[in-house]
Parts: structure tokens; C-alpha cells; sequence
């Protein structure tokens, strides 16, 4: 059995076996009820309701945590989608939770759902922390909803989002005050459960960022421009010999530069080499377009790397590479630390001939290349859109090969399910969205 099968069944039997626990706890502690009336059951379905939260605010937490096992098995971009399907399915239990048991114990005080649910935040211990607690998870949830999300900037749906740890702190301290995990061994295991993730979030989110950056000091070098809208921010600092990443992972950057200070994603745009790591950064809104302005010597906070977009993941040596535009950075990284005279074809698009960057690196790599132009005809250079027939023209064993994707959301919604169609196998079929 490969070993990333073995570590995919592990993770996941773990996840199913707490599921299990769960259920085992719920039903012990909530038999009676379960046998009980209907006021018995709605009490035993919210109890259920409440656990089942928990444990899936639980999972969306490692989701985010950064913990490397789970990141390096699935990659940020597949937690972050899991993370979001998640998070709808949530917000249900958010609701049936409180409702169900207002509900249940309503009818045992022949009161009205709502004036049962005023009495549990009136009375109950800790209720009202958890109440507020629910109302912050559910205003970041709202925020999160797509169409909603699409009017903010991203630093408001970022500051609107992170008072998640508050919510989810204040909603802690009644699940141990009643209810199935309130005694012996079911709360020594929820204890357990939810103080294994924080330590997961702690040390992940926190320590190992804290300790990286303390250890390696990561300062500007030199900003340098590549083109009209691309400029090259190039990184020193202590002891890089001993920072390692593979290339085509990225980073999450911050720089301690007035005005500059909200982190964002960057992937490495040349191979490690132990003096300087590079990121390239094309102007795509507020923060991007002063990339420049970065001064040399500013202190860097980096959290990584980060990233399954490499050639580790790789099935066999030989590679198909589609940049779209900026996507252009992880695929240079990755075609550079090729072997010499690998056997690999790049097909690296842009609107026009200015917005094609590192053509100069590209060429020194050795590899076999394309150059697509959407917006300008010239002579030696494709003109059009990146469409499967053109890429089996170049390279008719694609279906052979380890195809890696970066660009445009629109260029991989077209070209993913024309390459899976062409007989490209999901496990050699790698993207990275730029785009979270
Ligand atoms: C894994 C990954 C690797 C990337 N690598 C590169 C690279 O090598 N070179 C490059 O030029 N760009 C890269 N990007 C894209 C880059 O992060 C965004 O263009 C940048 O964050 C935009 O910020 P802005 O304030 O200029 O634009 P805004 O106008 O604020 O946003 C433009 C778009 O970027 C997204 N975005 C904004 N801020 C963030 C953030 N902090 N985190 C995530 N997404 C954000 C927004 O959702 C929006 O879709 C990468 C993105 C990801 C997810």
C-alpha cells in the first residue's frame, strides 16, 4: 500500500473514528431520552446537534491550521475548498442545536421555543458567551457566502472572518457545563479532542511561524522590475541555507512597511538556492500595485512554504507545464530545478508579448517552450487562447506525462476537464489557483 494512501487513510479513519466517539458518547449519555418522549428526542437530537458543531468547527480549524501532515496530503487549496463546504454545512447544526433543544425543553416547561431559549441564556451556565459566540460564527459565515463576499475587499472579509477563534472560545465553555460531555470520561475525551487542536493551531499558526522567522530574519534585498506591471521582490536573511522549499510551493508574506502590513500569498519564482528567495508580483489591486514600494532592508514576517503544487508530486518524469499570466512564477520555479535535458514542454500564455516575463530564464532552462498571445498578433508566437488541440499539436503524449496548471480561474475551467477528457489521470493532473 503506497505511503500516501496509508497517510489518506490514517487522517480519514481518524476523522471517522471521532465520529464514532461521538455517537458512542451521545448515546450513552443521552439513552434515556433517546427512549424518551417526543420532548426527549428534539432534547437528544439537539444534544447531537451540539457535538456534531463542535467537532466540525473542530475540523474546519485543522483545515486552516497550516498542520503539515494534513497540508502536505492534500495541498491549502483542497483544504480551503473542504473548509468552505464545511462551513456551509455548519451553519445548519448552528441552528438545530439551539432550536431543538428550546424546542424539547419547551414542551416539558409548556413554554414557547423562544421564551425557553430566553430562559437558557437567562439561567443557563454560560449560555450567553455561546449565544454571543454563535453570533460572531454566524456573521463570518454570512460574510463568507459567496455572492455577499464578492462586494467586500479582501482585508474586510479577512478581519470579518478571524473573530471565528473568539466565537468558537466563547461557544466552549457551556458544552462541558451540561449535556453528554459534561462528566467522566466523555468530557475527559472532548477535553482531550478540543485542547489537541488548539495545540495543533498553536503550534502551527503560531510557534512554527514564530520560530522560522526568528530563526531565519527575513529582510528585503532588492526590488526589481520584470515588466510594465511585474516586479521582483527578492529576500535575504540569516541561515537560508537551512530554509528549505520545494519549488512551485508559496509562502504567505508580510511586510513590515507602513501601509503594507496585510499578508499575502506569493509563490517562489526561482528554485531554492540557498542566498535569496524571489517572489514575483504582478499589480492586480491595491496591495500588489505598490509591490515596488517595498524598501530594501524592510523586515518580512513569511509563513510557509506552503503548497503540493511541486514536482514531488509527480508520477513520472515527464511534464507538461500551462502558465496563464502571473501563474507564470510556481512553473518557472519548478522548469529551472529540472534535471538537464528533462523531458518536459511549456505552454506559457499572455495577453500580449510586455506581459510575458522570464522569457530569458525560460530559454536558459533548456526546456521545449510555446509562447500563446490572446491580445496581440506577432510573428514566432502563437495567437489565441491555450486549447488542448494546440497543446497535443506540441505535445501529443500528454497524456502521458504530469500535466502542472497555473493561471487564470477561467483558463483552468477550460483546460482541466478538456485534459481529463483527454485521458490525463487525476493523480497526474496538478493545478494551483491563485485565487482563494
Ligand atoms: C497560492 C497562491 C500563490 C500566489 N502566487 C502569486 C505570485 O507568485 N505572484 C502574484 O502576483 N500573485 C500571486 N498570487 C495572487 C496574490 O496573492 C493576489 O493577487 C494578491 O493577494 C492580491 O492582493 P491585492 O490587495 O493587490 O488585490 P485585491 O484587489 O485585494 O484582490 C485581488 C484578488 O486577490 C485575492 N486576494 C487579495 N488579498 C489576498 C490575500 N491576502 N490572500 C489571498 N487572496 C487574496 C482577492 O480575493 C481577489 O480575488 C497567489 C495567490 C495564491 C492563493
Amino acid at each position: 500500500m503506497g505511503k500516501l494512501l496509508f497517510k489518506k487513510l490514517f487522517w480519514n479513519g481518524l476523522f471517522i473514528a471521532n465520529l464514532y466517539a461521538i455517537g458512542y458518547v451521545w448515546i450513552t449519555g443521552s439513552v434515556d431520552l433517546i427512549r424518551g418522549d417526543a420532548a426527549d428526542i428534539l432534547i437528544a437530537c439537539g444534544r447531537l446537534a451540539g457535538l456534531l458543531l463542535q467537532y466540525l468547527i473542530l475540523v474546519e480549524l485543522v483545515l486552516v491550521s497550516r498542520f503539515k501532515p494534513l497540508e502536505q496530503l492534500y495541498g491549502f487549496d483542497k483544504e480551503n475548498a473542504l473548509h468552505r463546504r464545511i462551513g456551509y454545512a455548519l451553519v445548519g447544526f448552528l441552528f438545530l442545536h439551539p432550536l431543538l433543544l428550546s424546542w424539547g425543553y419547551g414542551i416539558r416547561a409548556d413554554r414557547s421555543i423562544v421564551e425557553q431559549f430566553v430562559g437558557f441564556v437567562a439561567s443557563w451556565e454560560d449560555v450567553l458567551p455561546a449565544t454571543i459566540g454563535t453570533l460572531v460564527i454566524l456573521v463570518a459565515g454570512i460574510l463568507s457566502i459567496p455572492k455577499i463576499r464578492s462586494y467586500l475587499t479582501y482585508e474586510v472579509w479577512y478581519f470579518g472572518h478571524v473573530p471565528m477563534y473568539l466565537g468558537v472560545a466563547l461557544a466552549f465553555g457551556h458544552q462541558t457545563a451540561s449535556g453528554d460531555v459534561a462528566f467522566g470520561g466523555a468530557m475527559r475525551y472532548w477535553l482531550a479532542l478540543n485542547a489537541a487542536v488548539f495545540g495543533v493551531i498553536l503550534a502551527y499558526r503560531f510557534m512554527v511561524p514564530l520560530f522560522k522567522n526568528w530563526k531565519h530574519r527575513f529582510r528585503v534585498s532588492r526590488v526589481v522590475r520584470e515588466s510594465p506591471d511585474v516586479v521582483s521582490v527578492y529576500l535575504t536573511g540569516k541561515r537560508l541555507r537551512a530554509f528549505h522549499f520545494d519549488a512551485g510551493q508559496w509562502a504567505r508574506l508580510i511586510f513590515f512597511q507602513r501601509g503594507m502590513w496585510h499578508g499575502h500569498p506569493f509563490s517562489f519564482s526561482a528554485p531554492y538556492d540557498g542566498k535569496e528567495l524571489r517572489f514575483s508580483i504582478k499589480a492586480l489591486g491595491d496591495w500588489t500595485a505598490r509591490a515596488e514600494e517595498l524598501c530594501p532592508g524592510t523586515r518580512v514576517w513569511l509563513e510557509g512554504p506552503l503548497g503540493t503544487f511541486t514536482l514531488a508530486q509527480g508520477r513520472t518524469n515527464k511534464q507538461l507545464f500551462i502558465a496563464g499570466g502571473i501563474g507564470i512564477t510556481p512553473i518557472l520555479a519548478m522548469v529551472r530545478s529540472l534535471p538537464h535535458k528533462a523531458d518536459a514542454f511549456l505552454c506559457y500564455a499572455a495577453r500580449t508579448r510586455t506581459d510575458l516575463v522570464f522569457t530569458r530564464e525560460v530559454a536558459k532552462s533548456g526546456v521545449r517552450h510555446m509562447y500563446v498571445l490572446s491580445g496581440e498578433v506577432c510573428g514566432g508566437y502563437e495567437t489565441g487562447y491555450v486549447t488542448l488541440e494546440r497543446v497535443r499539436y506540441h505535445c501529443p503524449d500528454l497524456a502521458s506525462r504530469d500535466v502542472y496548471l497555473c493561471g487564470p480561474s477561467a483558463m483552468l475551467e477550460a483546460l482541466l476537464p478538456a485534459l481529463r477528457a483527454a485521458g490525463v489521470p487525476e493523480e497526474r493532473l496538478h493545478h494551483e489557483r491563485f485565487g482563494m
